[in-house]
């Protein structure tokens, strides 16, 4: 080929980093040929999916010759209902990455730029850098998002600042008043998207709900997904809640036909299964307590976290680490790509993925 068809790319597109996904359990099966393997890579739920939601996708698998709902008026509506929200404030999307994506075609492009977060989701600078857009990273405090520093570095050409509550890959989280005073310092011009796609998971009393914020700030937009709390992560559906006319603009640049008609049903019916996340969010606290007693037994430092992850740090590179325990079936995430190369993130899992999990890691420690 004579012709180098990346140097075609426009010149933001080249310089990209392709998102990093957590390896899939096939890939490990084709590569090792193990077949007794477990993933803790992707904060995906460990219970499967909720058998209501199985259920009514069943029955949807016949109309799959139809267009979906390009509205999705039912799942709007259940959200709508559930959380006392108009139906013009939420756009649906193919994952709430979709969203995140929608806001940066939106709002960003050259010549103008997005804040995020040192150790924010690592979303943020793709969506920003595919329109053509600048990157402002701004360091963080002990892992977590420093919300003042991050209102500071606002520029007059910053038109988005992305923060998480909780953020991945750090589990760290930001209180009310935190949110308050710095949603006080944003000027109304820049969109603020607020990435709640842990929330569900969350106990913490001083813990904000964004969707409390919308009246106040007409400049947020508060994104949640049905990837984790609520098991469907392979389905692709998640959405945001914003002004209406920010709702207007995403819905502008979306594919018509984004969430397809399975997800759609899924979505509506997991919303409605109240059990169902009420034990995703008992499994999780308890696997979490588990893992962080397993890391001290074992004297490792970890990053509290009120997700369903938690990032565990070591005295050398990390990597040998993650490689010793794929050799044992036991898949985790490197987070070398967020500048943290001594550290690995956990996603926790069942109790007995959790206790597999810590028996792999003190057997690779004892054999490093
Ligand atoms: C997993 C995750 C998402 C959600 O991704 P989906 O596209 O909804 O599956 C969004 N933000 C953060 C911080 C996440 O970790």
């Amino acid at each position: 080929m004579s012709q180098d068809y990346l140097a075609l790319a426009m010149p933001c597109v080249q310089k990209l980093s392709p998102y990093i996904p957590g390896k899939p359990i096939e890939e490990l099966q084709r590569e090792l040929g193990l077949y007794d393997i477990i993933k803790l890579a992707s904060n995906e739920n460990p219970l499967g999916p909720s058998p209501k939601v199985l259920e009514a996708i069943k029955k949807e698998i016949a109309h799959l010759t139809l267009y979906p709902d390009g509205n999705g008026f039912v799942l709007k509506q259940a959200i709508a209902q559930k959380f006392n929200l108009q139906l013009s404030q939420i756009t649906l999307g193919n994952g709430s990455n979709d969203v995140l994506d929608l806001v940066a075609r939106a709002y960003l492009g050259p010549g103008r730029d997005a804040v995020f977060s040192q150790y924010g989701f690592a979303v943020y600078p793709i969506s920003t850098q595919s329109v053509g857009a600048r990157g402002i990273e701004v360091p963080a405090r002990d892992y977590g998002h420093d919300l003042e520093a991050m209102a500071a570095a606002i520029t007059p050409t910053t038109s988005v600042v992305f923060v998480a509550n909780p953020n991945n890959p750090t589990g760290t989280w930001f209180t009310r008043s935190q949110l308050d005073a710095f949603l006080q310092r944003v000027p109304e011009r820049v969109i603020v998207v607020l990435d709640e796609a842990y929330t569900e998971y969350v106990d913490e009393a001083e813990f904000p709900n964004g969707f409390d914020y919308l009246a106040a700030h007409p400049n947020l937009v508060v994104t949640r997904t049905f990837s984790k709390a609520y098991g469907l992560a392979g389905l692709r559906v998640g959405y945001s809640v914003s002004n209406p006319q920010i709702a207007d603009a995403l819905n502008r640049v979306r594919q018509p036909f984004n969430v397809d008609s399975l997800a759609l049903v899924a979505a509506s019916t997991a919303l409605q299964d109240d059990e169902y996340l009420k034990q995703s969010h008992n499994v999780n606290r308890d696997g979490l307590k588990l893992l962080e007693t397993g890391f001290q037994r074992l004297g490792l430092r970890y990053i509290p976290s009120v997700g369903n992850f938690i990032t565990v740090h070591f005295d050398c590179p990390a990597q040998p680490i993650y490689q010793g325990l794929l050799q044992q079936g036991v898949i985790v995430r490197p987070v070398a790509n967020y500048g943290m190369p001594h550290s690995l993130r956990i996603s926790v899992g069942t109790l007995a993925e959790n206790q597999r999990f810590l028996e792999a890691l003190a057997t690779v420690l004892k054999t490093a």
